[in-house]
Parts: structure tokens; C-alpha cells; sequence
């Protein structure tokens, strides 16, 4: 693996993560996004990312001053792209965006550049053919908080090249990852196929009347010795979020079950503005 220049698509909640932690590594980082105002904001974001490298990993001023200089940004996709040996894309997590980025990428980017996407639902092999090299893309998968959650899931397609594959993944060691390498193409990868049905049997325990929130993270923990349960763990992803899958599950099933969960959670959390840990109240208060 002999990358030195890296090019980040989309400065939103997990690309400007993506960048700093990237930049801190010693790359070379240009963070592209749709226009410069958006731009101005992820160099602020930047300011309070600072502040959490220092107090949960103990960087530096002087690191922190050298990974300033290794970042640059531009509106520009041809721009962005000119010297890049890998992009890491975080674009919305919709598919005609993703599609209509992955063209117009294709088309601007030096024969070299690697594509990879940190897409947290879809697969590779969605987007391939439109990168028109499909034998360079596969995906990068980080967590929220990646200086410290530090996983990356990587997970090419049928038609990735396997010599990309293993460069992936020492670039994602370099960067200070814990890098998880799947085998093959998996919808949520390890953490989300294991996760989303765990949180399922959870909430329909629940909702069957079967046992109360709190009784049954305190079965999990007891008997696993996990320091969390279930509902602790999705006050910490929000229960917005919890809402969104459910309601699409909902909508796409027709499933009774899923249909009065996800009324419940509307009911009980979010017109109560109960969203978890970030508003101070979910299925516990903080
Ligand atoms: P976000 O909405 O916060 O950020 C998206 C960014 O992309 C914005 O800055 C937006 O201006 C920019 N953008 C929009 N259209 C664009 C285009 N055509 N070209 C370039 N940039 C464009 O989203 P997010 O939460 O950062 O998620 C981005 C990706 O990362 C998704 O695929 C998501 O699944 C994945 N991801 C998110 C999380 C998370 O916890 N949020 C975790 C892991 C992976």
C-alpha cells in the first residue's frame, strides 16, 4: 500500500470524522463537498474534533497543527480528485445520490484512484458498474466516533480486485483502525447483521408485553455479563434512528408487530421528545 494522497467525498456527520482521523495519520487530505459554505462548516466541526482528540487519546498541539496542515478542501470534484490514490466516500445514504456521484466520479478521476464507500446498508456491487471500475471499489466501513469506536469493515464485491482488498485494509490499520476484513458482501456487515436483529427480539419482547425495558437489560447483563443491555445501547444510537427502521420496516411489511412498535416509539419517545442520550431522556434519564 503506497497511498499518500486521500480524498474525502462528503464533510457530514461521519465524512469529517473520516477526514481528521485520516489527516492525523499523516495523509494528505482533501475533503470535497457540495459547495464551499458546507465546506466552512466541517472546518469548524474540525475545531471541536480537536478538543475530543485530546482528551480521549491525549494528541498533541503539535499533532493537531500537522493534521491542519494535511487538510485542504475544495468544491471542486475534478479538483478534489486530481492526485487522489483513494477516496473514501460518505455521500447521503441515498441511492440515486450515490449512483449520480459514482458517474460523474468515474469520469473526473486518474486511472490509480481506489473509490471506496463507508455506506452503511448498501452493498458494493450496487454501485459498481457506475464507478466504471469496479475492480477498484469496495466498501470502508467506520462507526460513528471512529477515534475511538475504531472498526472498519471492509468489504469488497465479486469483481473487486483482491490486491485493492488487501491494501484497504493496511490503509485502514495505517489510520489507526481495528481492521475487519468480511469475506463476502453482507447488507449491515458484521456489526449491523448482528445489532439490528438483536435490537428486534428486544423491542418485541417489549411490545408483546412480555417484560418491561429495564428487566430485560437486566437478563442480558446478568447472564452475558455485558456492561449493557439492549435498550441502554439504543438510547446511545437514538431512538430517532430506531424509529426511521422501524417505520420503514413497517411501511415495507404490513407486519402488525412491526406496524404497533413503531407507533409506540412515536407515542412514547418522539413527540415526548425522549430521543435517547442526546436530549437527556430515552428508555433511562441522564
Ligand atoms: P450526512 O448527511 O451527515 O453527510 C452527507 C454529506 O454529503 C453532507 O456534507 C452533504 O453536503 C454531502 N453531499 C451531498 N450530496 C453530495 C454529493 N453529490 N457529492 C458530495 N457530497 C455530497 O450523512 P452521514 O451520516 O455522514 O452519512 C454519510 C455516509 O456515511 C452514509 O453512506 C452513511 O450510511 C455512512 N455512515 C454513517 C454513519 C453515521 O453514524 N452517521 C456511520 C457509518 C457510516
Amino acid at each position: 500500500m503506497d497511498y499518500k494522497n486521500i480524498t474525502i467525498a462528503g464533510s457530514g456527520v461521519l465524512g469529517y470524522q473520516v477526514a481528521f482521523q485520516v489527516a492525523t495519520h499523516g495523509f494528505k487530505v482533501t475533503v470535497y463537498d457540495i459547495n464551499d459554505d458546507v465546506l466552512e462548516k466541517a472546518k469548524q466541526k474540525f475545531d471541536v474534533l480537536s478538543a475530543a482528540y485530546k482528551e480521549d487519546l491525549g494528541t498533541t498541539d503539535e499533532e493537531l497543527a500537522k493534521t491542519f496542515e494535511n487538510l485542504s478542501y475544495t468544491s471542486n470534484l475534478e479538483e478534489a480528485m486530481k492526485d487522489a490514490d483513494l477516496m473514501i466516500e460518505s455521500v447521503p445514504e441515498n441511492p440515486e445520490i450515490k449512483t449520480e456521484f459514482y458517474t460523474k466520479l468515474g469520469k473526473v478521476s486518474p486511472e490509480k484512484t481506489i473509490f471506496a464507500t463507508n455506506s452503511s446498508t448498501m452493498i458494493p456491487s450496487q454501485f459498481a458498474e457506475a464507478t466504471g471500475r469496479p475492480e477498484k471499489f469496495l466498501a470502508l466501513h467506520f462507526a460513528n466516533s471512529i477515534w475511538k469506536n475504531n472498526t472498519a469493515e471492509i468489504m469488497g464485491h465479486a469483481g473487486t480486485d483482491p490486491k485493492v482488498f488487501d491494501d484497504v485494509v493496511e490503509f485502514a490499520k495505517a489510520i489507526g483502525m481495528l481492521a475487519l476484513p468480511l469475506t463476502k458482501e453482507q447488507p449491515g456487515y458484521i456489526i449491523n447483521s448482528i445489532l439490528v436483529p438483536f435490537f428486534n427480539s428486544a423491542t418485541d419482547l417489549l411490545i408483546n408485553g412480555v417484560a418491561d425495558p429495564h428487566t430485560i437489560d437486566k437478563t442480558w447483563m446478568k447472564a452475558t455479563g455485558s456492561p449493557n443491555g439492549p435498550f441502554a445501547m439504543l438510547d446511545v444510537v437514538g431512538l430517532t434512528t430506531m424509529y426511521n427502521v422501524t417505520q420503514m420496516a413497517a411501511q415495507k411489511t404490513k407486519d402488525p408487530l412491526k406496524i404497533k412498535k413503531a407507533q409506540y416509539i412515536k407515542e412514547n419517545f418522539i413527540d415526548q421528545n425522549k430521543l435517547g442520550v442526546s436530549t437527556g431522556e430515552g428508555f433511562y434519564k441522564y
